[in-house]
């Protein structure tokens, strides 16, 4: 049997325990996703256990055996997700997590790393948690192909907007906002906002919580009827 060795550095993106001492992990770095078996990582006192660590930044070095099949062969932890006793960054990175391993397909994981590794150094500089966490569900939403139009009415491309339907694909002006209640237009600036800020830099505002939580809300109602897939995390967000 012939073997090889791939090194990748990136997240731990899922980690489903299958049988007493073996796991199956989703990573994703550069590169993309990959997944690959592990034993004996739930023990505490494993060297492994690191991958038992939703969204720890690993190096790793995979062996791949003749049929393609990826198991973990060593590596090391370089940081673990740092929850700094706060509420809002635990769900923040527990959501995240979800998103990629329930929503983002292997086909999109290249653009998926980016995104993902900015929402980190977002979070370790400490960053607004429910901010960052707006902002990655929307830019991941929209990589997904489900994105919603934020520049100008989704119907007629009028700039002047003053409601929001995802179900009609974003923004809309007076004339084609038939339906719903007007958000305020300070809500709107938050939703764009979060679409248009580059995450790997400083966010120059963190939102209201009220406004990051409807956003958050609004995004994963809009998943769950596109793709009937409603995340377990969403029900953290009411402990905030
Ligand atoms: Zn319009």
């Amino acid at each position: 049997m012939t073997e090889s060795s791939l090194k990748r550095r990136g997240y731990v993106v899922r980690y489903v325990p299958y049988r007493d001492s073996a796991a199956m992990v989703r990573f994703l770095s550069e590169e993309g996703f990959c997944s690959f078996s592990v034993r004996g990582a739930s023990k505490p006192t494993s060297k492994a256990h690191f991958l038992s660590f939703v969204l720890s930044e690993d190096e790793i070095v995979l062996s791949s055996a003749s049929g393609g099949r990826l198991s973990y062969k060593e590596g090391r932890p370089l940081l673990l997700p740092d929850l700094r006793d706060d509420l809002a960054r635990g769900v923040a990175f527990s959501m995240a997590a979800e998103m990629l391993s329930a929503f983002v397909r292997d086909a999109e994981g290249k653009e998926a790393y980016p995104l993902l590794s900015s929402f980190m150094e977002a979070l370790r500089r400490g960053d607004d948690a429910l901010t960052v966490l707006a902002s990655f569900l929307a830019k991941t939403t929209e990589l997904i192909g489900y994105g919603i139009n934020v520049d100008g009415c989704a119907v007629c491309g009028r700039t002047e907007v003053e409601g929001l339907s995802f179900k009609d694909g974003g923004f809309l002006c007076r004339e084609h906002d038939l339906f719903a209640p007007h958000p305020g237009s300070a809500f709107l600036r938050a939703v764009r906002y979060v679409n248009k800020v580059d995450l790997s830099k400083k966010l120059p505002l963190a939102l209201p919580p009220v406004d990051s939580k409807k956003i958050i809300r609004d995004y994963l109602g809009h998943l769950e009827t596109f793709t009937g897939t409603k995340l377990k995390t969403t029900s953290l967000l009411m402990a905030l």
